[in-house]
């Protein structure tokens, strides 16, 4: 599951996914940073696995904490 984090807050540390891959492209609508204290919009960070589906014309994401798929670019 793919991760919402401004550029700023960037790819989370310390969690059980690492989330190598930043894609800034979104069309369908603006999320919100995930961090705490966080309002920024923010990046889509992909896991190794989702930078594969991507790899391969997956372009729509479930995000974390959020209800919409994300489509990246
Ligand atoms: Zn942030």
């Amino acid at each position: 599951m793919a991760l919402a984090r401004c550029k700023e807050c960037g790819s989370p540390e310390g969690l059980k996914h690492k989330y190598p891959y930043l894609h800034s492209g979104m069309t369908n609508y603006r999320i919100l940073c995930g961090a705490p204290t966080c309002i920024a919009s923010a990046s889509v960070w992909l896991t190794d696995e989702e930078e594969q589906q991507y790899s391969h014309g997956q372009r729509d994401f479930k995000i974390s904490n959020h209800t919409k798929h994300v489509t990246v670019h």
